[in-house]
C-alpha cells in the first residue's frame, strides 16, 4: 500500500492551518510528525484520518482518491487513535473486539475472538479483560484503545499521542510493539508524538511542520540541529544511540 498526500491546504476558519503538504509513504514505514504545538500535527493526522476533508488537494491510498472510498471501505483500511477517547461502560475484552466491527457482518466468529484474544496478550491487558474500562487507569486505557485499534486490522494506523498516558516502561514497550507491528504487518504507521527521541528511535521517516508548512521530510538523515532549531526554536546537540539520533536539549 502507498499512501500519497498531494497538495493539501485545510483551515478552520479563514486561517491556513495546513499548507501546500506533500509527500508519500509505503508499507512497513513509520512516519512521525514532528512541530511545535499548534502547528497542524494533529489536523494533518484527521485529514490521513478522512475526518477532516482538505480544501485543496487530495489523500491517495494505492492511487485512490480517500474521499471517493466508502465509510465502510475506509474503517477497513485505516485505524485511528485519537488524543482522547471517550470510555463507556464496557469490559476491555469487548472494547477490543470492537475494533472487529468493520470486518464483522452478521455476527461474530470464531476468528474475531481469536483476533481478539491475541491482541490482548501482546498489550499485556490479559489480567484486565473483564474489567470495565471505567475502573481502569489512564495508562491501561490508553493501550485499551491501541489494542482497539490493532484488532481492526488496519493497513493505516494513525496514532496521535498514544504514549502521553504511560509510564516510561511503557511507552518503550508500546512504541516498540507498534514498530514491531508495522514491519510484520506491513502496515502504515503514522505517529504523533511529544518525546522528539522516542520519534526518532521508532521512527523511519520525519515530517516537520511548522506553522501548517512541511519544513523538512525524509529519513534520519534529515535530523540536525539546525532543522530542530528551525522549527522548535531550541539549542540542541545530536548525539548517535544505538544508531538513532538522540537529541540533547543545550543549556541557556
Ligand atoms: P498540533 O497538533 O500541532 O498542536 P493542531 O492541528 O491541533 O496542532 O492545531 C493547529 C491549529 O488549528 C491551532 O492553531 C489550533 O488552535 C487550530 N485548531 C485546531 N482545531 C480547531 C478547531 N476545531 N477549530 C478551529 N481551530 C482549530
Amino acid at each position: 500500500m502507498r499512501i500519497t498526500v498531494k497538495g493539501i491546504t485545510f483551515s478552520y476558519n479563514s486561517a491556513p492551518i495546513l499548507d501546500n503538504v506533500n509527500f508519500s509513504l509505503e508499507s512497513g514505514q513509520i512516519l512521525s510528525i514532528l512541530g511545535p504545538n499548534g502547528s497542524g500535527k494533529t489536523t494533518l493526522l484527521k485529514v490521513l484520518a478522512s475526518i477532516l476533508s482538505p480544501k485543496n488537494g487530495a489523500v491517495f491510498l494505492d492511487g485512490k482518491n480517500l474521499a471517493e472510498i466508502s465509510l465502510s471501505g475506509k474503517a477497513k483500511i485505516i485505524g485511528y487513535v485519537p488524543q482522547r477517547s471517550e470510555g463507556f461502560n464496557t469490559s476491555v475484552f469487548e472494547a477490543v473486539l470492537s475494533g472487529r466491527k468493520p470486518h464483522v457482518h452478521f455476527r461474530i466468529k470464531k476468528e474475531d475472538i481469536q483476533i481478539t484474544e491475541r491482541v490482548i496478550n501482546v498489550m499485556g491487558l490479559s489480567h484486565l479483560k473483564s474489567k470495565s474500562i471505567m475502573r481502569i487507569s489512564g495508562g491501561e486505557f490508553q493501550k485499551v484503545i491501541i489494542a482497539r485499534a490493532l484488532a481492526q486490522n488496519p493497513k493505516v494506523l494513525l496514532l496521535d499521542e498514544p504514549l502521553t498516558y504511560l509510564d516510561i516502561k511503557n511507552q518503550f514497550e508500546m512504541a516498540s510493539l507498534i514498530s514491531k507491528a508495522t514491519k510484520e504487518l506491513h502496515l502504515i504507521t503514522v505517529f504523533v508524538l511529544h518525546d522528539i527521541n522516542l520519534a526518532l528511535r521508532y521512527s523511519d521517516v520525519f515530517l516537520f511542520l511548522k506553522e501548517g508548512r512541511i519544513e523538512a521530510f525524509g529519513g534520519k538523515e534529515i535530523i540536525s540541529s539546525e532543522i530542530i532549531m528551525k522549527v522548535f526554536g531550541i539549542d540542541v546537540e545530536i548525539k548517535e544511540m544505538m544508531g538513532s539520533p538522540y537529541v540533547l536539549i543545550k543549556n541557556g
